[in-house]
Order: structure tokens, then sequence, then C-alpha cells
């Protein structure tokens, strides 16, 4: 797994304006990871493999570009295995099942593939260990999100969700010495530390996880989205509005100094009077999208004379997962 490094620019240590300019600070990390990378390439193995139409419970990753892709490729999206005809092959999303899906499916004879991040499934695992040596588990996540759905599914009677710091005070245990808090993979690094400390204050005997459970690739990108915000006028992120990553990367942009954010899934969505009066334009990407999105996003800039491209570098990232055993032999 890659690790942030010291911050570098370009092949420099400091932001260098383009004279009287306009320009691009480009982040890097930004766009797929590893665990979307798997995700996507277990369908299209699958696909290749199996024929279509194959099944995917939920969108395998949350990009509107990708599923689009997909879809057209003979894919089947559906939200539950119960619209999946008996004996068909179905593909579980990177956002991870709880055992109930699993046995679901199992009950209706289908054929499974699950493309469950790996760094997903390491949370589910501390979920079931903890719950088998009866904590209390305080999951900080968002409400209705598939990956908090999946983790609380591990052990329903020892989780709690708590959705942000607000949701703090109306957490209660059944015994304070024996409560551990653990996290979606894709939220804000500092509104879960905030989280965290408002739980600790109710709970000073709480237990962090044994590691990190927002995910390296999450916190790549905001890490590197804080280091070009203070120099942007605007920063322009692509990602689709339910990708979490995305959506916290908007976010971190402007608490760290961006003057303004916006998420487009395409570039026809960026509109031209963000650009007035701009000089620096920061552009990143969530972990689930193509990086031929960002192309787009980046040709388009030029066209309105943001010609000069700056990378904004922050870690290397070189992690890549094996596919489920299924796939393994037709990895490309
Ligand atoms: S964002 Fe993190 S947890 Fe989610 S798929 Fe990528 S590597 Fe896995």
């Amino acid at each position: 797994m890659s690790s942030a490094i010291p911050l570098s620019i370009g092949t420099t240590s400091t932001l260098t304006p383009v004279a009287a300019g306009k320009r691009v600070l480009l982040a890097e990390p930004r766009g797929y990871c590893a665990g979307v990378d798997r995700a996507v390439e277990t369908v299209e193995k699958a696909l290749e493999k199996h024929g279509a139409p194959i099944y995917v419970r939920k969108e395998i990753v949350h990009n509107r570009h990708v599923v689009e892709t997909l879809r057209e490729r003979g894919v089947i999206f559906v939200d539950e295995t119960d619209e999946v005809p008996e004996g068909e092959l179905v593909v579980f999303s990177a956002h991870g099942v709880s055992p109930a899906v699993h046995a679901d499916a199992a009950e209706r004879n289908l054929r499974t593939i699950d493309a469950t991040c790996p760094l997903v499934t390491k949370v589910h695992q501390e979920a079931k260990r903890f719950a088998r040596d009866d904590y209390d588990i305080l999951l900080i996540g968002h409400e209705g999100h598939e990956e908090v759905e999946g983790t609380a599914g591990e052990a329903p009677e020892h989780v709690q969700l708590v959705d942000g710091p607000d949701a703090v005070d109306k957490i209660t245990v059944r015994d304070e010495s024996k409560v551990i808090w653990l996290s979606q993979t894709t939220l804000s690094v500092d509104e879960t530390m905030e989280t965290v400390a408002r739980l600790r204050e109710k709970f000073p005997a709480l237990q962090d996880p044994p590691s990190d459970d927002i995910c390296y690739a999450t916190q790549n990108r905001q890490v590197a989205v804080k280091a070009m915000a203070p120099e942007c006028d605007l920063v322009i992120v692509v990602g689709s509005r339910n990708s979490s990553n995305s959506v916290r990367l908007v976010e971190v942009a402007l608490g760290a100094g961006a003057k303004a954010a916006h998420l487009v899934d395409y570039a026809r969505e960026v509109d031209p009077a963000w650009l007035e009066g701009v000089r620096t334009v920061g552009i990143t990407s969530g972990a689930s999208v193509p990086e031929i999105l960002v192309r787009g996003v980046l040709d388009m800039l030029a066209e309105h004379g943001f010609g000069e491209v700056q990378p904004v570098t922050t870690a290397n990232e070189t992690l890549v997962f094996a596919l489920p055993r299924e796939l393994r032999s037709s990895r490309r």
C-alpha cells in the first residue's frame, strides 16, 4: 500500500503561478483506487467469461459513466438479489454486502462473484471480531450508504451508526469500558476525527480501530486536494453525486481554502460562468472516476485559456488487489 509522502508539486517544492496567466493545478493521486480498478475489471472479466447478461447488485462503483458503459455491454444492475433469475450470475459491488445478502443469494441458487474491496472486507472482519468479544461498536458513516449497511449487517445487534458529530448525543452503550469505533472507508478524515473526539468526551474508554478504516485512497486524495486548495479560485472535482469520497473532496477543498468548488460527472457540466475572474483552477477526481473524464475537463479548460497544467503530487500509489478467485486466471 502507498502512504503519504512529503508534498511535492511538479518537480519543485513550491507552487509557481504562471505569470499573469491562467493555470490548472492537477491533484495526484486522483481517480481510480485499487478497489475500484478490481471491481470494474471483475465485471469486465465476468462478461468475457460468462457472456451477457450478467447481473450486478447495486452500482458496481458509484460512477455514472462506469455504470452506463457496463450497462451498454450487457450488465443488468439490480437493487436486490430477488430481482435476479434463479441460477444466474450476480456480482456484488465494491461497497460490500451483509451476510443476509449472501444467504439470500444462496437460497435462490445464484452464482456469485464478490467484488467487495478488500479494505471494506477488513472493516467487516473488525466488526465481526469486536461483536464476538461483545463490544458496542460505534460505526461512523452515512446513513443509507451501501457500505455502512453491509458492515452493520455483520453484527446488527452490536453496531450503532454515528452519522457525524451531531449524532453523538443520542448514542448510549451497555458497558462504557467495552466500546470501539469503526468507520466507513470513504469519509472526511477531519470530520471523522471530530466525531471521534465527541464520542471520546462521552465515552473516555472508547477504543480506536486496530488500523485506519478510512482507506489509503480516500486519505491520499484528501491530502492532495488540501495541498492545492489554498491556491485555487475554483476546484472542480470529477465524480458522481452518490460517490461519498467525491463529495468529501468538494468539502475538503472548501475547508482548505478554495474560493469555490463544484462536483461534475462530465466536462459538459462545467458552467463557463464559474471561470469568470478565475486564475487558478484545481482539478481532482474521486476514487471511482476513470481518467478519461478528467481529460475531458482539462480539454474544456484548455479551450477557455487554461492550457498550463501543473501537477500537485502528494503520494505515489502502487497498490493492486488480486481479482476474486473465480476470475484470477484471466487478469489482464
Ligand atoms: S475507496 Fe478505498 S475502500 Fe473504496 S474501493 Fe477504493 S480502496 Fe477500496
